[in-house]
């Protein structure tokens, strides 16, 4: 991710009123998709002199015959240490009150899928340490379900969801493939050992959920990130991959950390300087 300048916390304040106006959203054809509010971070970098990259946390809402689900969940409980390192403002209004702005009451969510285990993803599964949808079941890839538990990531978090979670409704996938009609899961590891992503195949548009594998805009010019991932040579394999698939089929990307743009069309193959075309469509 290319790194900017900014002496600032981020965007002006109103994107979380935009993030929550009734019908943001768009209609994939049979999967409706709007945008929810979960607040914003700052990445500081020590480059020589410091740099600070305001990023927003942009849960995805879905809706399809299957039900609803949120892809990703922004952060949750306070988290002094994380929080504090990064600036966290959490989401406001809180996202179980956002999804009423949709006609969806918490108790209406089926299912929280978690692309990865770190706290700007998975944190708001919980709230004061229980499930913050009292139904949702959560989707989660079982090598990054076992490498969190195992490494102890982002302070015990995966720890923290299985004494709230019964055993139950916590969904380990194995593989990817289509879990629903239309909703395909994919693993793309490299940021962490099992990160995976979401490709909805609506019946007039296909949309991606890349999480932090194509987190903003600039992510797609396909470089290697040494700053944010884990195994940066096998996150940039995978990072290859998923964007020449999205700009062959001129995709939507929904760019969870992008402070501009919620959404983007995937317009042109990577090319020769790995550069995939790439246009902003929702500004926030
Ligand atoms: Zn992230």
């Amino acid at each position: 991710m290319k790194t900017e300048h900014s002496s600032d916390q981020g965007p002006a304040l109103a994107t979380p009123l935009r993030a929550v106006l009734p019908g943001l959203g768009l209609d994939l054809g049979g999967i409706f998709c709007a945008p929810l509010w979960g607040g914003r971070l700052r990445l500081t970098l020590s480059l020589g002199r410091k740099l600070w990259i305001p990023l927003t946390m942009r849960p995805l809402l879905v809706k399809g015959p299957w039900g609803t689900g949120l892809l990703d969940a922004a952060v949750g409980d306070p988290d002094p240490l994380r929080w504090r390192k990064f600036s966290v403002e959490p989401p406001h209004p809180p996202l179980e009150e956002q999804v009423r702005a949709f006609g969806i009451t918490p108790e209406d969510v089926d299912f929280l899928f978690l692309s990865h285990f770190h706290f700007d993803h998975a944190g708001g599964a919980l709230k004061g340490g229980r499930p913050r949808f009292p139904r949702a079941e959560i989707l989660v890839h079982r090598e990054e379900w076992e490498e969190a538990l195992a490494v102890d990531r982002a302070g015990g978090l995966a720890r923290r969801v299985a004494r709230a979670y019964p055993p139950g409704r916590i969904r380990l996938l194995s593989e990817g493939g289509e879990l629903f009609p239309g909703f395909h899961v994919l693993p793309a590891p490299g940021h962490t050992g099992g990160l995976m992503v979401v490709r909805l195949a609506g019946t007039r548009e296909e949309g991606w959920f890349t999480s932090d594998l194509l987190p903003v805009a600039r992510s797609f010019r396909l470089q290697r990130d040494a700053h944010s991932d884990e195994d940066p040579d096998r996150a940039l394999r995978h990072r290859k991959q998923v964007g020449a698939a999205m700009a062959a089929r001129c995709s939507l990307a929904f760019l969870y950390h992008d402070p501009r743009s919620w959404v983007a069309r995937v317009l042109a193959p990577a090319e020769r300087a790995g550069v995939a075309g790439i246009a902003c469509l929702g500004r926030s």
